[in-house]
């Protein structure tokens, strides 16, 4: 590793930059602060791999503002390695404790079908949380249509695959601090 980080290189586009993720997690954990102000038992559960850099700045904010919250963190897989929805969503790391009558917050990177975020909420009201709720830092089109219910939402961008802050391709570009498309030279390479 030399000066600078190897990854500029294979961005063709920001999308979003650290400036503005930074300054849209201070907007939600506000709103959210305000809103659970009467609420004990807030649990975060942040969806890995992709939400990792997302719960670990939006816990930090929240934290400032609201009552105590929990951490866990649960896996699915839906994608694998492919940059195209297969729709299968397949538990990877299930909850490590009860949830139940626990005021649920989905910690989420980004809702594209949809699919995966609605068998998820289904899985945590089974598990009888008090409420669920969600906070997606991106949206994709398409969920508009599939209509999940978001409660609160960081950017609507465009329907393209995206990487950074948390979200790879192939594995790779998850240490990003920004949001950005890949060069198509980046998909021949592999
Ligand atoms: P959905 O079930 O809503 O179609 O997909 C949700 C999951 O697919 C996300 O949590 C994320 O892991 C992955 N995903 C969807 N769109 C993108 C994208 O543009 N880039 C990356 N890297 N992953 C995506």
């Amino acid at each position: 590793m030399g000066e600078g980080n190897w990854y500029d290189a294979d961005i063709e586009r920001v999308v979003v930059t650290e400036e503005q993720i930074h300054n849209k997690i201070q907007d939600l954990a506000k709103q959210i602060a305000a809103d659970y102000v009467r609420m004990e038992s807030v649990l975060l559960v942040g969806v890995l791999k992709g939400a990792f850099m997302f719960m670990a700045d939006f816990a930090r904010a929240l934290g400032r503002l609201a009552g105590a919250v929990e951490v866990e963190f649960m896996a699915v897989s839906s994608y694998g390695q492919r940059a195209t929805s297969s729709g299968v969503v397949r538990i990877l790391k299930d909850l490590d404790r009860d949830i139940a009558n626990k005021h649920v917050i989905v910690v989420e990177d980004i809702v594209d079908s949809g699919l995966t975020l609605s068998w998820l909420l289904k899985y945590l009201e089974s598990r009888s949380a008090a409420s669920v709720e969600v906070v997606a830092l991106l949206r994709k089109p398409d969920a508009i249509k599939v209509n999940v219910p978001v409660k609160y939402i960081g950017f609507d961008i465009s329907n393209e695959f995206v990487v950074g802050y948390g979200l790879d391709f192939a594995e790779r570009y998850r240490e990003m601090p920004y949001i950005g498309v890949l060069r198509p030279s980046v998909y021949s390479r592999v």
